[in-house]
């Protein structure tokens, strides 16, 4: 299976530009913002793209890669794992996961970045526990109030004391380890109208640290059309499909 993964040397090269010019973007934005470089983490989002692709870009050093259907994960996933055992690489699943899925999930991903329910944590608890495993996850936060997002509420400050609720009581499950959150901006003409959404996600996240005096350190935020604001925000984890791939 290795021969079928081997990428061709324009698709190599292709990848290397479209990392380079990401990985100047990510640099400059953190430099508008004072801050270290390696407090931001690319992940690669790899849905629709082929193995090749995604060797391609391991190849380049990258080491986050992200599945948003549980599906396709478990399609690619366990392929790439054997490919990149020497080195391997951080699996995050990105999109929303139903609870029928949580097994695939508890199998498949390093970080689950889109637990949006208690539910659905609940369920990641009790699978987790029956494998002897706790897993990392981030919550979703649907900021903008959009009814075509999926994550916790939070649009206003009426949402607050219900999703400061939902959120404490998923951090206190025994075998998830909530480290942080995660939300979507609305699609928009540019880039600094997404700004307030990554904003609110940061002051939330704050929010969350001072009721529950322990830390929530990731903030995934940011994709092809709107990373570099929200790196200048805050964001630790930016998940970029098109400017990696297209
Ligand atoms: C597809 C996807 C991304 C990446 O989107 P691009 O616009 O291609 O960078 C990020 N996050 C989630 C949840 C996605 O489904």
């Amino acid at each position: 299976m290795t021969q079928d993964i081997v990428p061709d040397d324009a698709l190599q090269e292709r990848i290397a530009a479209n990392l380079a010019a990401v990985e100047e973007r990510i640099a400059a934005a953190c430099a508008r913002a004072g801050r270290a470089r390696s407090g931001v983490t690319l992940i690669a989002v790899t849905k629709t793209r082929s193995l090749a692709e995604i060797v391609a870009a391991y190849r380049c050093g990258v080491r986050d890669f992200g599945e948003n259907r549980v599906e396709e994960a478990a399609d690619k996933v366990p392929a790439l794992r054997a490919a990149f055992r020497a080195d391997p690489a951080t699996w995050h699943m990105i999109g929303h996961v139903q609870r029928r899925k949580a097994r695939d999930v508890v199998a498949l991903a390093d970080l689950t970045h889109s637990v949006d329910s208690l539910r659905l944590a609940t369920r990641l608890d009790r699978v987790a526990g029956e494998a002897g495993k706790r897993l990392a996850v981030l919550l979703e936060v649907n900021v903008s109030g959009e009814e075509s997002k999926f994550g916790l509420c939070a649009r206003d400050t009426a949402d607050e004391p219900a999703f400061m609720a939902t959120a404490r009581e998923i951090a206190a499950l025994p075998n998830v380890d909530v480290r942080g959150l995660m939300t979507m901006a609305p699609i928009v003409a540019h880039m600094e109208e997404a700004r307030p959404v990554f904003a609110r996600l940061r002051y939330l996240r704050d929010a969350l640290r001072d009721a529950t005096g322990r830390d929530w350190p990731e903030l995934s935020m940011g994709m092809t059309d709107d990373y570099p604001v929200a790196v200048e925000e805050g964001a630790t984890m930016v998940r970029i499909g098109r400017a990696v791939f297209a």
